[in-house]
Formats: structure tokens, sequence, C-alpha cells
């Protein structure tokens, strides 16, 4: 079996630009702290997302969903993204935006569906005694050269990439030669090279402290012991590792299919099978599922199939955290003749907890921007972080965070080190532009959102 780098399938660029929130930074009463967990302001949505994750906690919010209405730029993904903080470190968080659905490919309830199972967690718990490596087949490893490893493979990825070993071309060649799967414990014997395969392991990792994905050198004579692996999937990674079955219906082999990369249609059929394979971890105790945050932007974009879809989903025992957001009031629903607050269905609208998210005065936009600023280590001046949260206050907070980056391009193009009010000049339109000043010389102009 070829074993191949696992595939990311994080939605990463979106979230980009929320990296400074880690949490809703209440206090243990529920009280919103001025400044905290990244955050800034926007207290009463941030005290009300509060009370949001204490009633997930008490799993009071079954069936029913969060919508976050207000004006653009207002930290509405943010939120979302400190709720899922809130409820855990490793909780999936999946955001998307309601024009997603249409595709000329895909079904829109399908985009959906897809996006649910992104945002609901696996928890897949090993705790078993691994006892593949005798203490002679140990001795004989660490034997005269004292550097051989040992070790069960868990992606190749880890073998090319490892630092401590710094494994050679002729070792990963010789480890797919051998056709090493996910799984088997072997060695490799320093001096020489050679690859053995010495047994199979059910647990994902030896007890050797191996980190998913790392081989560390084997202590001579050890022998193993009893450890928890934890490994956290998503619903999702195992739908696409899977959708051309092969192997058994094991954990390991399920797991082993998130090596390779193909992509092939992912059916009801093949989502019901995953769904039974992993109640049966669960019912088991090996695995815990983890209900995760789907965060759907512009929700008014969603049409009635999408609504009522969405409907029966969140009836769904396999439902993650779902959290809308908008920036309309009452409009089209869309694919109807009706208006309704926010462009959804009443019978939707009925199942919503809403938080309504306000402007921000500028002293909150200059704090959040220099915060932004020192997430992404650009040096700005307090004049240019005034007028930036004045371009903030004219047009949006996203407009005057996505200023940040251009304008410190330009002041490296002009060797400097900081960034000076010269560089952000705004006209007098309806949004603010950002002009990219060279010296004196006007060399270009950035659209707002570019
Ligand atoms: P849109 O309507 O365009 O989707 P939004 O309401 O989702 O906007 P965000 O994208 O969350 O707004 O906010 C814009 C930027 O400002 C992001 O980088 C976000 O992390 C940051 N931000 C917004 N509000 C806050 C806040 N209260 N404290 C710290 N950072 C914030």
């Amino acid at each position: 079996m070829n074993i191949e780098e696992v595939q990311s399938t994080a939605k990463k660029q979106r979230i980009a630009t929320h990296t400074h929130i880690r949490g809703l930074g209440l206090e243990p009463s529920g009280r919103a702290i001025d400044m905290a967990a990244g955050f800034v302001g926007q207290k009463e949505a941030r005290e009300a997302a509060g009370l949001v994750v204490d009633m997930i906690k008490q799993k009071k919010m079954a069936g029913r969903a969060l919508l976050l209405a207000g004006p653009p730029g207002t930290g509405k993904t943010a939120l979302a993204l400190g709720v899922s903080q809130e409820l855990g470190t490793k909780v999936p968080f999946c955001p998307m935006v309601g024009s997603e659905v249409y595709s000329s490919e895909v079904k829109k309830t399908e985009v959906l569906m897809e996006n649910f199972r992104r945002a609901i967690g696996l928890r897949i718990k090993e705790n078993k005694e691994v006892t593949e490596l005798s203490p002679e087949e140990t001795e004989s490893l660490t034997g005269g050269y004292g550097k051989s490893i040992g070790g069960v493979i868990i992606g190749l990825k880890t073998i090319k990439g490892t630092k401590q070993l710094r494994l050679e071309a002729s070792i990963y060649d010789a480890l797919i030669k051998e056709k090493v799967a996910v799984g088997d414990v072997i060695y490799i014997e320093a001096n020489s090279g050679a690859v053995k395969r010495v047994g199979r392991s059910d647990a994902f990792a030896t007890e050797f402290d191996l980190e998913a994905e790392e081989y560390v050198p084997l202590p001579k004579g050890e022998v193993s012991k009893k450890k928890e692996i934890v490994q956290d999937v998503t619903l999702h990674d195992l739908d696409a590792a899977n959708a051309r079955p092969q192997g058994g219906q094991d954990i390991l082999s399920l797991m082993g299919q998130m090596m390779k990369p193909r992509k092939t249609e992912i059916t009801d059929k093949l989502r019901q099978e995953i769904n039974k394979v992993v109640n049966g971890f669960i019912d088991k105790g090996t695995a815990e599922l983890v209900p995760g945050v789907l965060f759907i932007d512009e929700v008014h974009m969603l049409d009635m199939e999408c609504f009522s879809y969405l409907n029966r989903a969140l009836e769904s025992s396999l439902s993650p955290i779902v959290i809308f957001a908008t920036n309309r009031g009452i409009c089209n629903v869309r694919g109807t003749d009706m208006n309704s607050p926010h462009g959804i269905p009443v019978d939707l609208l009925d199942r919503l907890v809403i938080i309504r998210t306000q402007t921000y005065g500028p002293a909150e936009m200059i704090q959040i921007l220099a915060i932004r600023a020192q997430v992404e280590e650009l040096h700005i001046d307090e004049e240019s972080l005034a007028e930036l949260g004045e371009i903030g206050q004219r047009t949006s907070l996203r407009h005057a965070v996505q200023l940040l980056s251009p304008a410190s391009i330009v002041a490296k193009l002009n060797g400097r080190e900081e960034i000076c009010k010269v560089m952000i000049v705004s006209t007098c339109g309806s949004r603010g532009s950002l002009y990219i000043v060279s010296g004196c010389q006007v060399i270009g102009q950035a659209a707002p959102g570019s």
C-alpha cells in the first residue's frame, strides 16, 4: 500500500483574519471583559454569545440555531469563532458563505451536507497494550549502533519530515518497497537502513510517546505500556477518505483511507455506512462525537430548498451547532415572492436565537486594528492607526483591517519599517480607497475589499 501525505481539508484562509480571536473574553460570571481573548468591545453580543455557549453545554440548543445580525465588519465571524473556541480547542469550526451552495456541479443540499459533516468531529480513543515488539527485538534494534528506530506507521509525511531522524530518501523508498501500511510496526536499522516489519498494531501509535505522525528512537529493552491515543477527525474526513472503500471496516482501515488524496463521489450510501461504523465505535466507547460549529455567512443568499433542508438537518442527532450571519434586515426570501426578516422563512426564524452586533466607535476600531497589526507583525505609527480608524468609521472595519497589508508593502518598498500616514490616503468616495503612494507618486489604487 502506498502511503501519501494527508491532505488538509481545513478552510484555513477564511479564518486567517481572525487568528487573534481565542474565545469570547468573558469573566466566569459571564460579563464581557473590555479587551480579552483578542476581543475588543461588542460586549453585549459577546455576553449573549456566552449564554448560548452555556445553552450548548447544557444541550439546550438541540434543534435550534444562532443568528448573528449586524452591519458588515462588526465581528460576526469573529463571534462565531469565539463560540467554537469556548466549546473546546479541538472543536471543528467550518465557515461557509450562503452563495457557496450555487455550484454548477454539485447539488445545493449536497454542499450543505458536506459542510455539516465537516463541522462534526470524531475523537477516536485507543487504549491498548501494544506488545508487538518483544524485548529481544528491541534489544537487537538498539544493539550495536544504538540509533535504530522503531514505531508504528502513522503516515509517511512524518518519515520525510521528521527532524530527529533525518531519514534518507533511500529509507523512505525502502518503506514503500516493503509495502508498509498504516498500523504496521516497523523498525529501521540505522547503520544499514534496512526496514523491517515486525508486526501490526491496533493502536495508532506506540507507547513511546509518539506524537501523531512522528517517529521516536526506541528506548533500549523497553516493552510496551498502556497508553490512550487520541485522534481527531471530522465525519467529512472519513467520508472523503472512504469514498472508494477498500479494506476492512475497523477504525484503522477507516483512518488508513485518509492517507489517500484521491477524490471520488461521496454517496448517501457511503455516508450511511460511515455513520453505522462510527455509531458502532461510539457504542463501544472507542470514539466520541464532538459537535463543532457550522458558520453560514450571508444566510440571506440561501433559498427555500436550502432552508427546508436546514430545518430538517437541525433536528438530526448528528447535527453541529449552526450559526448563521447576515447584514440584511427585512428582505426577499430567495426563490419566493415573500419578504421576511433577514430573508429567512418564518418557520426557520422561529428556531433561532438572534444576537445583534453593533458598529464600533473610533477607539474600538483603533484597538482592533492595533491587535491585527501586532498579529501580522506590522509596524504602524499612532497617526496611521487613527487614519485607518477614521477610514473604518466611514467604510467598515473589515475594509480598514484589509488595508494594513498593502500599506505595509508600500512601507517596505519605500525602505521603511513602519507604516506612516502618507501611505494611507483615503478618497472621499462612498468607501475609502487606498492610494498606494511611492514617495509622492501614486503607483496604484486598491479597490475596497481587494
Ligand atoms: P462581514 O459582514 O463582512 O462578514 P463580520 O461581521 O463577519 O463581517 P468580521 O469579519 O468578524 O466581521 O470582522 C472584521 C475583522 O475585524 C476581522 O479581522 C475580525 O477578526 C476583526 N474583529 C471584528 N470585531 C472584533 C472585535 N470585537 N474584537 C477584535 N477583533 C474584531
